[in-house]
């Protein structure tokens, strides 16, 4: 005989209902079947309510109304396939069942107390009109079919509404009843009877432990537990989408998955099926042909040394400290002793070797009840200041990894740990018992979803996942997010998955967790009603806990680089081409670092200097490796090399200029370029990359513009003027190219300082032949002297600069490796 179990997701309406009925039909054609059945979904939890609001003097019968038309409805609706009798017995049952609900909600709300047996009573009432609808559907299908009474049958121990069922003196009542007699039995689940014969409950979702006493009562062949999933996932497929399913578990690893928080499995039902060794099934009642996940002692063929990773919510940590524990014998065991005697469960223990202190975890529902009784275990030591006033850290959710094969596995834990730092996860507590079979760590349930999504993404997932939220959609932003969906089906074949989470222009933004359609994202940002906001952006993203989220800053404004510190306190990596950050006071740039690696977050802003070209990364490179630079010249601007390239050419200084701007190489205003500001700013950003301390006005600023000549009005007057500078120009020009010279716009950083001007330069050196809108950028280090290391390339440009913000955001995935750098 085998033992089915359909939960309340699978009986919850008609149509589910009477799938459930099909499917134990089909397996009755094969084999006798018991059958348990919970109440439909929400049923329990509105009859729950009804006390709860009975017990308050308020008014049930709204709830209780509820609870009435899941099964009128379903009654109603099987009265399709039902003969009238079979209705009228089913409609009879509904009437008892609710006129006695009334009459003690009724009671109930007049004494405002419920004591537990009666408390028992109302609830089981969902599953016993489930088991009276089942019994007619199998009689209308052709199969014999009768209820099993658990309270007569089953004999629960302890607390009545958490009771235990002693197996042994039910299996001898089972023996009393002769099984070959109905193809299909039906059970309620969730209840038990006492001694004398009082309806006891077997815990909240207890009918899977309901269908695993009957299986070792009845010596199932196998206990078949339908539900609303395929199967066990290796971690809450609720927390994460891409969670995996497993197709076998031993029943260690079930018990400690249920026993850590699977809500897809009641932590007592393994005890009973591993102790008389019938496998068990979790299966889909949505998809009966998926073949499910077997519980049972057959070897695992998966080859994983972590099987799954669970989360257990509402956890409160006591911690029993004081000066008297140090080699106190006996503390550990009256510590228990008094949670033992409030009858509270423990859900993980620590204590350190100094024996300092006792931390445990109960669920946050018992913490006061444990209080109490640690206050009275404790009273003398308490008073006489040998234990520190017993404290209590609530909202805490322990996660555990599990599988047998981490056993004698060596590494798993540091990576489990790792993960979690990376998830910017605080571990306050961690336990491994020796059968080493889980892992577990307290944490703050507020990060569980963080912490679960990472460690899954370490242990199980090949993908790599990055959350961009853009702000700025110039040139830049806007061609970065076109690389990234020309890119995104290439890179995830390389397992990086980029969602666009975040897209904002300085009025408007768009957030969205399963990422912006890039084809549509100008339309949405168009179309959004929501005012952009830094402060929303970072709190949405935070409550969304995603796990690599990175802002990526293309913006020029200090409104958005000066935020950057908070942007990594709400956790996310910061990518920028943005100037302002770096080039800001000293102490910012200070704090900017500081916070980065408080946070562990990075800070990539590559192509603040020379765009797409790999500046900062070969200069951090080179030091690192010990390398010293001794003198620095560049070539930071391309309008800058454009302009002067032209200048060779024999063309004028207005001439050239007005040709750059024309092809939109400068700036929209040109002086811009010709203040030679920007240079500076990048040769700050240089120079503080190499360990100087400096700021803005340390830099000497040659402009090209000389002090004399009349800068002002809009640009057309501007333009219109420049001519004036045309011979001036001409005959410094003339003069170089009479000593075999050219003119070049150059960033240099050596032992007198830090300064950006007009040099006259050489054939020998790397920076005469840079023109055109190029970069160059030679280094004259300890390593690379008397010829330098040169950088030269388009250092402007919307794709390579936006290329270059690609490349920073993907290093974002390289956590580990930059963090140790
Ligand atoms: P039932 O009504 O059938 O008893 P439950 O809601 O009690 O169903 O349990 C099934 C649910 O458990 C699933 O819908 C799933 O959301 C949740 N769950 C949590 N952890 C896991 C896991 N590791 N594997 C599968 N399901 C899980
Ligand atoms: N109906 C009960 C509950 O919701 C028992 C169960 O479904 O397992 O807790
Ligand atoms: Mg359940």
């Amino acid at each position: 005989m085998k033992v089915m179990k359909f939960g309340g997701t699978s009986l919850a309406n008609w149509q589910r209902f009477n799938t459930a009925a099909d499917i134990v039909a089909d397996t009755a054609k094969e084999e006798a079947v018991a059958l348990v059945l919970s109440a439909p979904a929400t049923v329990t939890n509105a009859l729950l309510e009804m006390v709860d609001v009975a017990m308050s003097g308020g008014d049930y019968k709204g709830v209780l109304g509820n609870v009435e038309s899941v099964f009128s409805h379903l009654y109603q609706e099987a009265s399709g396939v039902l003969q009238g009798s079979q209705l009228e017995s089913l409609m009879e049952k509904l009437v008892q069942q609710l006129s006695f609900w009334d009459n003690k909600l009724l009671g109930i709300s007049l004494l405002k107390e419920c004591p537990d047996f009666v408390r028992a009573e109302i609830l089981v009432g969902g599953e016993k009109l489930s088991a009276a609808l089942m019994v007619q559907l199998m009689k209308s299908k052709g199969l014999s079919s009768q209820q099993l009474v658990p309270q007569d049958l089953l004999l629960g121990t302890g607390d009545p509404l958490e009771s235990l069922v002693d197996i042994e003196s039910s299996k001898a009542r089972f023996s009393k009843i002769n099984l070959d007699e109905y193809r299909v039995w039906v059970m309620p689940g969730f209840t038990a009877g006492d001694k004398q014969g009082r309806t006891v409950i077997l815990g909240r979702n207890g009918s899977d432990y309901s269908a695993a006493v009957l299986s070792a009562c009845i010596d199932a062949s196998c206990c078949e537990i339908w539900t609303d999933v395929d199967g066990v996932y290796n971690t809450d497929p609720r927390v994460v989408s891409d969670a995996k399913l497993l197709s076998q578990l031993s029943y260690q690893e079930a018990m400690e998955l249920s026993y850590f928080g699977a809500k897809v499995l009641h932590p007592k039902t393994i005890s009973p099926i591993a102790q008389y060794h019938i496998p068990c099934y979790i299966r889909n009642s949505f998809n009966p042909k998926a073949p499910g996940t077997l519980v049972s002692n057959e070897a695992d063929k998966s080859g994983l040394n972590v099987k799954a990773i669970s989360n257990l919510d509402d956890q409160t940590m006591f911690d029993i400290s004081g000066p008297g524990m140090k080699g106190m014998v006996g503390m550990a065991s009256r510590t228990l002793g008094a949670i033992s005697r409030a009858g509270i469960s423990i859900s993980l223990i620590t204590q350190s070797s100094s024996e300092y202190s006792i931390s445990f975890c109960i669920s946050t529902h018992d913490a006061e009840k444990a209080k109490d009784s640690l206050e009275l275990e404790f009273e003398l030591e308490l008073k006489s200041d040998i234990l520190e006033p017993i404290e209590m850290r609530h909202d805490l959710a322990i996660v555990s990894l599990i599988g047998d094969g981490m056993r004698t596995h060596k590494g798993v834990a540091g990576k489990f740990f790792q993960a979690l730092a990376q998830a910017t996860v605080n571990i306050i507590a961690i336990a491994q018992g020796s059968s080493e079979r889980s892992i577990s760590t307290v944490i703050e349930q507020r990060k569980t979803k963080h912490a679960i999504s990472a460690c899954h993404q370490c242990f199980f997932d090949v993908q790599h996942y990055l959350d961009v939220f853009l702000v700025g959609c110039g040139n830049v932003g806007a061609g970065l997010l076109e690389q990234i969906k020309q890119q995104k089906q290439m890179l995830k074949q390389e397992n990086i998955s980029i969602r666009v989470c975040g897209i904002a222009n300085s009025r408007y933004m768009v957030l969205d967790a399963k990422g912006v359609n890039l084809n549509e994202w100008q339309g949405r940002l168009a179309d959004s009603q929501t005012q952009w906001d830094m402060e929303q952006m970072l709190k949405w993203a935070k409550e969304e806990q995603l796990l690599n989220p990175v802002l990526v800053d293309c913006t020029s404004s200090e409104q958005v680089s000066d935020r950057y510190i908070d942007v990594m306190n709400a956790g996310l990596h910061v990518v920028t081409p943005n100037k302002k950050a770096n080039t800001r006071d000293i102490a910012y740039y200070r704090a900017l670092r500081e916070t980065a690696l408080k946070q562990r977050r990075q800070f990539l802003y590559e192509t603040t200097v020379g765009a797409g070209l790999p500046v900062i990364d070969n200069l951090k490179k080179l030091l690192f490796a010990g390398d010293k630079l001794l003198k620095f010249n560049g070539i930071l601007s391309g309008s800058l090399s454009y302009i002067f390239g032209m200048l060779d050419e024999g063309m004028s200084l207005s001439e050239a200029t007005g040709i750059a701007r024309d092809k939109c190489f400068t700036e929209p205003d040109p002086r811009d370029d010709l203040s030679g500001m920007d240079v500076a700013r990048k040769v700050l950003i240089l120079a503080r990359e190499v360990g100087l301390d400096l700021e803005l006005e340390d830099i000497q600023i040659e402009a090209i513009l000389p002090e004399s000549f009349d800068a002002s009005g809009d640009v057309e007057t501007f333009m219109a003027n420049l001519p004036k500078l045309d011979q001036q120009m001409a005959q410094w020009v003339e003069k170089a190219k009479s000593e075999d010279k050219v003119l070049r716009y150059v960033g240099q950083i050596d032992d007198d300082g830090c300064r950006v001007k007009i040099a006259e330069v050489d054939a020998q050196d790397p920076l005469y032949s840079v023109k055109g809108g190029e970069n160059a950028l030679a280094f004259y280090s300890r390593y690379y002297q008397p010829i330098p290391f040169v950088l030269r390339g388009y250092g402007a440009g919307t794709d390579v600069t936006a290329a270059g913000a690609f490349a920073d955001l993907l290093r974002t995935l390289n956590w580990t490796r930059e963090m140790s750098a």
